[in-house]
């Protein structure tokens, strides 16, 4: 079996900011056998490896030695029906929203609110993506991943996976484990969430009496198209920083100097600050410098107005950290991954 490697592959198509960098070779993996194959090579080669899926939540800051790895494993199924609930498996580099629009097809209840956030099924669990109130630890079932010092192939359930706000054990050890498959366990019947303010609205003016997840996802599709950029359209990674999480005490002290400040009740007991706030009123919104700016409907988004690198995207945002920092006190973590 013969695995097709390029070498120095122009990776403005592989990341949703459209930063053009070289990866030193790459290699498209559309099944285990294949990423078994490319992992050997690499190993034997002694390159370094780096795993894409939609490089949509990574910043690409210089060339990429070694070999880039981007999944392409495609496949779903319905693996078990119960009464309340259907376990669904799917491969690595489905595509996230393409899944989930699969799943509305077949009438099941749990993934609507994560509508159109790009990118594969495989990198979801790293961050254990998030949306509107509904994160992937809420029906993750389990996963199989090969464990890159071992060779073998693990399975994690979600216990396994120490899922948290934008992470997991993935996140927390880059690069050792290659997700290649994913069980997600969703409802039949049920209810749906629409506790977010303009999602709430939304649903609210439908006039629905009946839960239903398909009006939900159109209803989230609707409103993200509204203030997030199309990466087609305009090179961006999603929100660029997490929402910083603080104490009931320190959020006390925030609310004298700031009483509108936006904040979020977590099942922990600590508040989610909204980022795209604290830099919207560091006045950094609609920012534009260069080929890299800030998003004018959405703070938290920074954009490659065209021809920008990695290292113009990563002085702006450390420039606006610093900011944050400076005026609210509260450090700002970056979400994607950087790479190079
Ligand atoms: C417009 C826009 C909106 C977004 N909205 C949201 C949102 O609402 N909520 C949210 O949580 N995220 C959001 N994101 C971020 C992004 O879509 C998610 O993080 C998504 O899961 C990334 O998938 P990807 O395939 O593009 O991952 P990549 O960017 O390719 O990779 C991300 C990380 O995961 C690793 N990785 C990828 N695949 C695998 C694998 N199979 N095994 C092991 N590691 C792997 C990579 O090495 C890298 O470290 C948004 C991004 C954009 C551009």
């Amino acid at each position: 079996m013969m695995l097709a490697v390029r070498e120095q592959a122009d990776l403005r198509t592989y990341n949703s900011l459209g930063i053009t960098e070289k990866a030193e070779r790459l290699a498209e993996v559309g099944s285990d056998k294949e990423l078994r194959l490319a992992l050997d090579m690499a190993r034997r080669n002694g390159w370094p490896v780096t795993v894409l899926g939609g490089g949509s939540n990574v910043v690409i800051a210089g060339p990429l030695r070694g070999l880039v790895v981007a999944m392409r494993s495609r496949g779903r199924k319905v693996l078990q029906r119960s009464a309340g609930s259907v376990l669904i498996e799917a491969e690595a580099g489905e595509s996230w929203h393409d899944l989930v629009n699969w799943t509305l097809d077949l009438e099941l209840f749990g993934l609507e609110n994560l509508s159109l956030i790009p990118g594969t099924l495989g990198a979801a669990p790293v961050q254990n993506i998030g949306a509107y109130g509904v994160e992937l630890q809420d029906v993750f079932h389990s996963l199989d991943a090969l464990d890159r010092d071992s060779g073998e192939i693990r399975q994690f359930d979600r216990k396994a996976c120490d899922f948290a706000y934008r992470e997991s054990v993935f996140k927390r050890l880059p690069g050792r484990y290659v997700i290649l498959r994913v069980r997600l366990q969703l409802r039949r019947q049920g209810s749906i969430r629409v506790d977010y303010a303009p999602l709430d609205r939304a649903w609210e003016a439908t006039g629905l009496q009946r839960p239903d997840p398909r009006v939900v996802a159109a209803l989230v599709c609707q409103i993200r198209r509204s203030k997030l950029p199309d990466p087609a359209q305009l090179g961006n990674a999603g929100s660029f920083f997490k929402n910083p999480l603080v104490t009931a005490h320190q959020l006390d002290a925030l609310k004298t100097l700031y009483p509108g400040i936006p904040h979020y009740l977590q099942p922990d007991g600590r508040y989610k600050v909204a980022a795209g706030w604290l830099i919207e009123q560091s006045g950094w919104k609609g920012v534009r410098e260069g080929n890299v700016g800030v998003h004018a409907l959405q703070a938290l988004v920074l954009v490659n107005h065209g021809g920008a690198r990695g290292d113009d995207i990563l002085s702006l945002a450390a420039r606006i950290k610093e900011d944050v920092q400076h005026r609210f006190g509260l450090l700002l973590e970056m979400e994607p991954q950087r790479l190079g």
